[in-house]
C-alpha cells in the first residue's frame, strides 16, 4: 500500500489510525455482531455511537447548552437554501460575498425568498478587488432588524479565512456561517454565532453528513411550507433522527472527534495549522518562482491558493507532483493554478515535502 500526501480540497484526508479503525470495525463493531453500516440506527449500539460523537463535538467547540447539534444531509449547498427557508421569516438577511461559495449561497438565498417572501440583501461584496481579503469590519453595515448575517468564515476556492469572530458577532443579529472547511481547525466562541454549518467532507469525516449546530431560540420560525426533512425545529426535536440518518458517516465523525481529542483537542490543532500554513506562506513569499496573492491578514490556514511563474509550468508541476506522492494540488478550475489543501489530518511532514518538491521544481525550472 502507498499512501500519498493527499491535497485535495475535498473530500480530503482522513487521519490515517482513523482509517485503519474503521476497517478493523468493518465486519464487526464491538462485539455488535454486525458492522456499523448494517446496524438500525434506532438499536442500542448506533444510539452509543451517535451520543458519543455528539458530545465529543459539544467537547471539543465547547457547545453552550442552548445550542443544539444537528446531523443533517445535502451537503453545505442544501444549507443555502434551508437557511432561508429556516431563518427569514418574511423579513430580511444580510450577506458577505468575499468569494465562490459565499456568493452561491447569496444566489440561492435569493431564490428561496422570491418563492416563500423576504428579501436578501448584500452587506458587501469583495469581488471587485478580486476576493483578495475577507470583508472590513466597517464595510458591513446593518441595521439590526435583520433576520440574520451571513459569512463563508473559509472561502475554500479562493483562500481567504476570517480570523475576527467577535467584529461580526458586534453586528447585533445573528451570524450564520458555512464553516465548512476550516470547523475544527482552531477554538472560537459559538457564542459568536446563532448558526454554524459544515460539509462533512473535509475537516469532520466523509460526505454525505453536514453538521449544522444553532441556537435553540432561532428554532420555530420557519416557513409554513418547509418540508420536513428541512426544518431544524423537527429535525432537532427528532435527534436528528425524523428518517434514517448517514449512519456510517456519523460514526467516522465521531472517530474523527475522538482523534482531535487525542490529538489535544482545537487549541493544539491550531498550533498544528498554524505552523503548517506560515510555514507554506513563508516559503511561497520568499521564493520569486511562486506568488499567493491574498492580503496576509485574510489568508487561509486550510486552502493554500498559489500560482506558477509561468502558467504554462502547471502540467509539468502537477504530473511531476503527483510521481512524487502528492495528490491533488490542481487549483479549482474557476481561479487556476495550484491548491494545497492542508486541513488537520494534513501533517507537517506533508507540507514538509510539498515545499521540498516545490523547491526543486523551481530550480529545475526557474
Ligand atoms: N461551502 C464551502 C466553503 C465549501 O468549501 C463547499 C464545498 N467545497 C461547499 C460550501 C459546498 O459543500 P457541499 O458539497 O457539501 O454541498
Amino acid at each position: 500500500m502507498s499512501r500519498v500526501f493527499n491535497f485535495s480540497a475535498g473530500p480530503a484526508a482522513l487521519p490515517e489510525s482513523v482509517l485503519r479503525q474503521a476497517a478493523d470495525e468493518m465486519l464487526e463493531w464491538n462485539g455488535a455482531g454486525c458492522g456499523v453500516m448494517e446496524m438500525s440506527h434506532r438499536g442500542a449500539a448506533f444510539t452509543s455511537i451517535v451520543e458519543a460523537a455528539e458530545q465529543d463535538l459539544r467537547d471539543l467547540l465547547a457547545v453552550p447548552k442552548d445550542y443544539r447539534v444537528l446531523f443533517l444531509q445535502g451537503g453545505a449547498t442544501q444549507q443555502f437554501a434551508q437557511i432561508p427557508m429556516n431563518l427569514l421569516d418574511g423579513g430580511k438577511a444580510s450577506y458577505v460575498v468575499t468569494g465562490a461559495w459565499s456568493r452561491k449561497a447569496v444566489k440561492e438565498a435569493e431564490r428561496m425568498a422570491s418563492a416563500i417572501g423576504g428579501r436578501i440583501e448584500l452587506a458587501v461584496s469583495t469581488e471587485a478587488h478580486g476576493f483578495r481579503r475577507f470583508a472590513a469590519a466597517d464595510e458591513i453595515s446593518l441595521r439590526g432588524d435583520e433576520a440574520y448575517l451571513h459569512v463563508c468564515t473559509n472561502e475554500t476556492i479562493h483562500g481567504i479565512e476570517c480570523f475576527d469572530f467577535p467584529a461580526l458577532a458586534a453586528h447585533g443579529v445573528p451570524v450564520v456561517a458555512d464553516m465548512s472547511s476550516h470547523i475544527l481547525s482552531r477554538p472560537f466562541d459559538l457564542r459568536d454565532f446563532g448558526l454554524i454549518y459544515a460539509g462533512a467532507q473535509k475537516n469532520i469525516g466523509p460526505s454525505g453528513l453536514t453538521v449544522v449546530i444553532v441556537r435553540e431560540s432561532l428554532l420555530g420560525r420557519a416557513w409554513a411550507g418547509i418540508p420536513q426533512m428541512l426544518d431544524y425545529k423537527v429535525m432537532a426535536d427528532n435527534g436528528s433522527m425524523l428518517n434514517t440518518p448517514p449512519t456510517y458517516g456519523i460514526y467516522i465523525a465521531g472517530l474523527v472527534f475522538r482523534w482531535l481529542k487525542e490529538q489535544g483537542g482545537l487549541a493544539a490543532m491550531e498550533a498544528r495549522n498554524k505552523a503548517k500554513a506560515s510555514a507554506l506562506y513563508d516559503f511561497i513569499d520568499g521564493n520569486d518562482f511562486y506568488r499567493n496573492e491574498i492580503d496576509p491578514a485574510s489568508r487561509s490556514r486550510m486552502n493554500v491558493p498559489f500560482r506558477l511563474r509561468e502558467d504554462s509550468l502547471d502540467k509539468a508541476f502537477l504530473a511531476d507532483a503527483e510521481a512524487a506522492g502528492l495528490a491533488q494540488l490542481k487549483g479549482h478550475k474557476s481561479v487556476g493554478g495550484m491548491r494545497a489543501s492542508i486541513y488537520n489530518a494534513m501533517p507537517l511532514e506533508g507540507v514538509q515535502a510539498l515545499m521540498q518538491y516545490m523547491d526543486d521544481f523551481a530550480r529545475r525550472h526557474g
